[in-house]
């Protein structure tokens, strides 16, 4: 609208407004998407790196709105913490992941991603609670997913939330480790299960990067060191799995070993170990 001359503005300026409109527009849908039943859960195998075996699925949540088809978790899911609506969905794929994994081998663990936000709200624990108590699973077979960026803001009781979910009796992993602002400290704090190992670090390995090949074998040390066990993520080919196993990564996910699967086909193979 505004006439030639100003270049820069020019060409940053329209995109910027697609982009502020497609959030208005994306975050209105997904304040209706829960009741309209547009979201669903896909489950990733999580394998034993070593013996090749299944240990668990992660959820993955996926929205599927009528008229704009999928819409991606990246775009999704930061709108969803932004306009404060990651509590209900969070819950929402709580209860689904539990309720799903009760039909499941009782070695199958589910592991189901927890945003920043739901762990500086101490009901939350309560909401776990109840979303084991409703279905039966045992709570060392669910597995939260955190980042390194529930410790950023201080103060706040996310420690004490996460705390109270390891008394509940469910394990922690720390997710894309090595991508945030990585301290050692709360290491040291929080009782982790599993570190997991950012695709970045995978992928620069197996293409022979020292630094990533020497960050991994530190942490998969440290780890040990810790009793914790590591998962090398986004593992896309056989080369990728020969060094994550080298390094010793105790598990491993990525569409090398599944690609995330509809409910129907992760039960499958979670119920294929008692045979028949
Ligand atoms: P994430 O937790 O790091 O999940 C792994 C992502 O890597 C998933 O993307 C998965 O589909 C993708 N992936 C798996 N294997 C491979 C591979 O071999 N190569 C490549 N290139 N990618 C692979 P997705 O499903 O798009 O999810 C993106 C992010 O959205 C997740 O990253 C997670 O941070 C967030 N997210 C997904 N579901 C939920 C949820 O229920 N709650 C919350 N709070 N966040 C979620
Ligand atoms: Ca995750
Ligand atoms: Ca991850
Ligand atoms: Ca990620």
């Amino acid at each position: 609208s505004k006439d030639a001359g100003g270049g820069v503005f020019h060409s940053y300026e329209p995109q910027l407004h697609v982009a502020a409109e497609e959030r208005r527009i994306l975050e209105i849908a997904l304040r209706s998407a829960l009741q309209n039943d547009e979201l669903h859960l896909n489950f990733q195998p999580v394998v034993d790196t070593a013996a090749g075996s299944l240990t668990g699925f992660e959820a993955l949540l996926r929205w599927t709105h009528p008229d704009f088809g999928p819409v991606s978790p990246s775009k999704f899911i930061p709108l969803a913490e932004d306009a404060r609506l990651i509590a209900p969905i969070g819950e929402w794929v709580l209860r689904r992941a539990c309720a799903e994994a009760a039909h499941w081998d009782e070695s199958i663990r589910i592991a189901v991603n927890v945003s920043s936000e739901q762990l500086h709200n101490p009901a939350f624990v309560s909401v776990v609670a109840q979303a084991l108590g409703q279905s039966g699973l045992r709570p060392e077979r669910l597995e939260l997913e955190v980042t390194e960026s529930v410790f950023l803001r201080e103060g706040t009781g996310a420690v004490r939330v996460l705390e109270q979910i390891l008394e509940l009796g469910c394990r922690l992993s720390l997710d894309d480790f090595g991508t945030g602002y990585s301290s050692l400290g709360y290491l040291s704090r929080t009782r982790f299960s599993t570190i997991k190992i950012d695709r970045s670090f995978v992928q620069a390995a197996a293409n022979g990067g020292r630094e990533a090949t020497a960050i991994i074998r530190a942490v998969v040390a440290l780890a040990d060191s810790l009793g914790m066990t590591t998962t090398a993520e986004g593992v896309e080919t056989e080369d990728e799995h020969r060094v994550v196993g080298a390094l010793g990564c105790g598990k491993a996910q990525g569409f090398y070993f599944g690609r995330p699967l509809p409910l129907n086909e992760a039960r499958t193979l979670a119920t294929n170990s008692k045979g028949g």
